[in-house]
């Protein structure tokens, strides 16, 4: 390893075989902690071309399993992912949304990364919830719900699971190789069929600029379309929070309101944007227009909500409390959840 760090700290270019070894030294744990970082901050600084960023990827996607559908659910396997931003709950409303239309979605997200937050987070504000699930698992999810949202594990995408929390505690989270490889070794993992990835830009972003954010937008569809995942880009706004609340337990609760067809109209707007997408790529519409309509009425409809709460029982969560927080009145969903010792209002003119 510390002839590989040496060769990426002066800017050469490592092989396959080499980023291969450094990634197996991470999954295997033979690799320590400090050359892990030192690497990190080598690839942060020098970058990697083209080549490397997919050599990564595929690396750390064959780090652990990949997940294995029926045959019947080819070309309907879809998920979402996103940079990463502030008061960002798309996921908790997309996932279910797509299952209610017919999709299904083995979503493995991520935790907060830097200042942005992390959709395995906010759902552990929910009692019970569990986001360790085995592939066995989320198979037994998919077939019965539709979608099921986990994290990394021993068994999937584990060196993303290691390279993820060290890049958070080492300022080498932002830019370059390292968000491709991290996204898209996940999404690798799940055996996609098409994804769509929100790249977003502005001060509260990884990407601060639309031109950087439009580079990464660049190198994530290359190599997702080189993976063999038909994947697709949106670059959208991140210099105020998405919606009006951030915070784990508000973000679900939020999350929760546009499942009922409700809302901020930015949040409404993203995920039907997204999901309308998705929903023509994989062919269940004629075109993102009629997927954003298609969309629109799994929230409107309820379906979406219900498609939730059975997504909550099925990873942990007692169904009397899926029911309340599903059913109840904000004041009942509040209670379920518990509040923030800091809860604070911040009225914008
Ligand atoms: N989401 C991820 O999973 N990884 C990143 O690097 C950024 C956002």
């Amino acid at each position: 390893l510390p002839t590989l760090i040496r060769k990426k700290r002066d800017g050469e270019r490592l092989e396959d075989g080499e980023i291969r070894s450094f990634v197996r030294g991470v999954t295997e744990g033979t690799a320590q902690e400090g050359q892990i970082g030192a690497m990190l901050m080598a690839i942060r600084l020098r970058g990697m071309d083209a080549g490397e960023t997919l050599a990564l990827t595929r690396a750390m996607a064959g780090s652990g399993r990949a997940l294995a559908w029926p045959p019947a659910w080819r070309g309907l396997l879809v998920d979402k992912h996103s940079t990463g931003g502030v008061g960002d709950k798309v996921s908790l409303a997309l996932a279910p949304a797509l299952a209610a239309c017919g999709c299904k979605v083995p979503m493995i997200s991520g935790r907060a990364l830097g200042h942005t937050g992390g959709t395995l987070d906010k759902l552990e504000a929910i009692p019970g919830f569990q986001a360790t699930q085995s592939p066995q698992q989320m198979r037994s999810i998919l077939e019965r719900v539709g979608c099921c949202i986990v994290g990394q594990s021993e068994e999937l995408a584990p060196a993303d699971r290691v390279l993820y929390g060290l890049r958070d505690v080492t300022a080498t989270q932002p830019s370059g190789a390292a968000p491709p490889a991290s996204i898209l070794s996940k999404k690798a993992a799940e055996q996609l069929s098409a994804l769509v990835l929100d790249v977003k830009f502005g001060s509260a972003a990884l990407c601060p600029t639309q031109d950087s954010a439009r580079e990464l937008a660049h190198s994530l569809v290359r190599v997702g379309e080189q993976l063999g995942i038909r994947t697709a880009a949106v670059l959208s706004r991140m210099e105020q929070p998405l919606g009006r609340c951030v915070g784990n337990a508000l973000e679900v609760l939020e999350a929760l309101e546009c499942l009922e067809g409700g809302g901020p109209p930015d949040l409404r707007e993203l995920v039907t944007a997204l999901g309308g997408l998705l929903l023509w790529r994989c062919g269940l519409a004629g075109g993102a227009p009629q997927g954003r309509e298609r969309l629109a009425r799994a929230l409107d409809d309820g379906s979406a909500l219900r498609t939730f709460e059975a997504m909550l029982g099925a990873q942990g969560v007692p169904p009397s409390t899926a029911r309340q927080l599903c059913t109840g009145t904000p004041e009942q969903r509040r209670g379920v959840l518990g509040r923030a010792r800091v809860c604070e209002e911040l009225p914008a003119p």
